[in-house]
């Protein structure tokens, strides 16, 4: 099955929700950045939630960053997506450079454990304006989802439920998504209590998945008796657009001087980008090309 986002609304209008099933970018992520269990878990949670939120943005040229950083041994999380929901993103320490943290005892992986709660969730929104909007808000949780909760109550007054979730193995992900549900102003209190009815009994998004529910299935659950609507099905996946000229700027970035000492002393480079961990190989005289430019 093939990575997608449902976008759907109540038939009032009310409600309007999105529900996901990442498995395979979270898959290529982790195989791009060989994470362990809890990072992976981390890292997906935070990717899906981001190409929700990516497709959430109205112009085809919007983006928008999500850094997550509690001060736990995963360091820093970032993943960015556009308006298609297309997302990439990595960790700062795909194994946590070694530290432990216990699952919690029913099994399930202790996320806030790798993440940390002492920090702050900030979304970064490139809407084509002169600056971005930028918002920064504490974390609540560093389990993720209660964390993206606070953020749309507090940024943008929109009270959410958002659920997210990755099954994996060391290596295999079996299963991935999420889903964001958000209350519109002036919702009726009978939608309201509806929908806190069907949210109650909601399994957690992995628990779902593994049972086969497909999003449309899960949609049907949380917006039961509120005539689910689908606005559109969108193919979701992990894209990096990096190219041998986009990493230039990180060459460039180093300044004049560390560059030519690079040339001196090296005399090629090999430059990764963070997000799909391709490397770019540079000559001399490609760096000396560059070094001219500057
Ligand atoms: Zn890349």
């Amino acid at each position: 099955m093939k990575d997608y986002v449902i976008k759907a609304t109540s038939g009032n209008g009310y409600v309007r929700a999105y529900v996901a099933t990442t498995r395979n970018l979270v898959q290529e992520a982790r195989d791009n950045h060989n994470t362990i269990k809890v990072a992976t878990a981390a890292l997906g949670r935070t990717l899906t939630a981001t190409s929700m939120m990516g497709l959430m943005m109205k112009n085809e040229n919007d983006e928008l960053s999500v850094i997550i950083k509690g001060g736990g041994p995963i360091g820093t999380i970032l993943a960015t997506s556009d308006s298609k929901g297309y997302v990439k993103g990595y960790v700062q320490y795909p194994d946590l450079n070694g530290v432990e943290v216990q699952d919690y005892p029913n099994g399930k992986l202790n996320v806030a454990g790798a993440v940390g709660n002492d920090g702050y969730v900030k979304v970064i929104k490139d809407l084509g304006l002169r600056e971005p909007y930028v918002g920064s808000y504490p974390l609540v949780s560093g389990e993720i989802a209660e964390d993206f909760t606070h953020y749309f109550a507090l940024s943008e007054q929109t009270p959410s439920v958002v659920s997210l979730g990755v099954l994996t193995t060391a290596t295999e992900v079996q299963e991935a998504g999420g889903l964001i549900v958000q209350l519109m102003p002036d919702a009726t209190e009978e939608t309201i209590a509806t929908l806190e009815k069907n949210v109650s009994k909601l399994k957690s998004v992995t628990t779902m998945l593994s049972e086969g529910m497909t999003p449309d299935d899960m949609l049907n659950l949380v917006l039961d008796g509120l005539e689910p609507k689908i606005l559109d099905i969108c193919e979701v996946k992990f894209d990096c657009n990096c190219s041998k000229d986009r990493i230039k700027k990180v060459l460039i970035s180093l300044g004049k001087d560390s560059l030519a000492e690079i040339i001196e002393e090296d005399k090629k480079a090999e430059i990764s980008c963070h997000f799909c961990n391709s490397y770019y190989n540079y000559t001399e005289e490609e760096l000396r090309a560059v070094l001219g430019e500057m």
